[in-house]
């Protein structure tokens, strides 16, 4: 598929056709590698969701059979991260098909406590070790699109497990400053080199693979966050240090009644 018809120097009709068929190449070739970013971008994304779920199956598996209150809340969390997948796929063929999609149909007023209270939630079975720890939750109304808001701390929360040794700790946090909210997700991490942090937020950029013994990571996960922002009207800020930890941080316009949002 790379190669291209060379092009005579007359203008003549070969010349055209020529012409025709290479234009034609340069579509198809575009349109598979749209298709193979998609493919990596929809098993980045899954693999969140499928963590969580095979978690809670453990979690039933053990102590489900004798114990109700762990059935209960087991099968919702599957329910809800099933819910949460199928979601997902939504949005990822939604992508797929169109390059330029918004995802505005969705939006709704959204307590920013009780999102991030559900990301916790999930995230508990994601890691043990480094620690998760919900560290503060203030209560404000973001006009978003919650499941988009969700996938995108999910990605922060999923690279500080990543990039966190077992004894470390991930911090959440959600906090209201002059008519601002802010989401952050800390961890006392191997932190980012000061030449990369202006890089992370490319599709496929990775800092350097043999940092990690984690081979997973696609270079993907940042820059869908970038996107789901973008949507959002929300912005993104990176602090990071080496050897000690990275902050990411999404910043949201409060919603008051005064105002109309199109
Ligand atoms: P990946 O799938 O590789 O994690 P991302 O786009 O999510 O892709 O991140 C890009 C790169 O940024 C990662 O390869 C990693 O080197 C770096 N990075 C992202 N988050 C963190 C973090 N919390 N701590 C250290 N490095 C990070």
């Amino acid at each position: 598929l790379g190669k291209r018809i060379t092009l005579s120097s007359e203008k003549n009709e070969i010349y055209d056709l020529a012409l025709t068929i290479n234009k034609a190449l340069d579509r198809i070739e575009y349109g598979y590698k749209q298709q193979q970013q998609f493919i990596n971008n929809a098993s980045h994304e899954l693999r969140t969701p499928i963590t969580v779920i095979s978690g809670y199956v453990d979690l039933l598996d053990r102590w489900g059979k004798n114990d109700p209150n762990t059935l209960s809340e087991g099968i919702e969390a599957i329910k809800s991260e099933t819910n949460y997948m199928r979601q997902l796929i939504e949005r990822l063929l939604f992508f797929a098909r169109s390059n330029s999609g918004t995802l505005s149909e969705h939006f709704v007023m959204t307590d920013s406590a009780d999102l991030l209270q559900e990301v916790y939630n999930a995230s508990s079975l994601i890691s043990e070790h480094p620690a998760i720890i919900l560290e503060k939750n203030e209560s404000a109304l973001i006009y978003a699109e919650p499941g988009s808001v969700k996938q995108m701390l999910r990605i922060f929360i999923d690279n500080a497990v990543k990039y966190t040794p077992a004894e470390g700790f991930i911090y959440l946090s959600c906090e209201i400053k002059e008519n601002k909210v802010y989401f952050k997700v800390r961890d006392t991490g191997i932190g980012i080199p000061k030449k990369d942090l202006h890089r992370v937020f490319e599709r496929f950029y990775r800092v350097d693979s043999s940092r990690t013994k984690e081979t997973g990571g696609s270079g993907l996960g940042l820059s869908i966050a970038k996107y789901i922002a973008k949507s959002n009207r929300a912005k993104l800020q990176l602090e990071s240090t080496l050897h000690k930890g990275t902050t990411v941080i999404a910043i949201f316009p409060i919603y008051t009644e005064n105002e109309a949002i199109v």
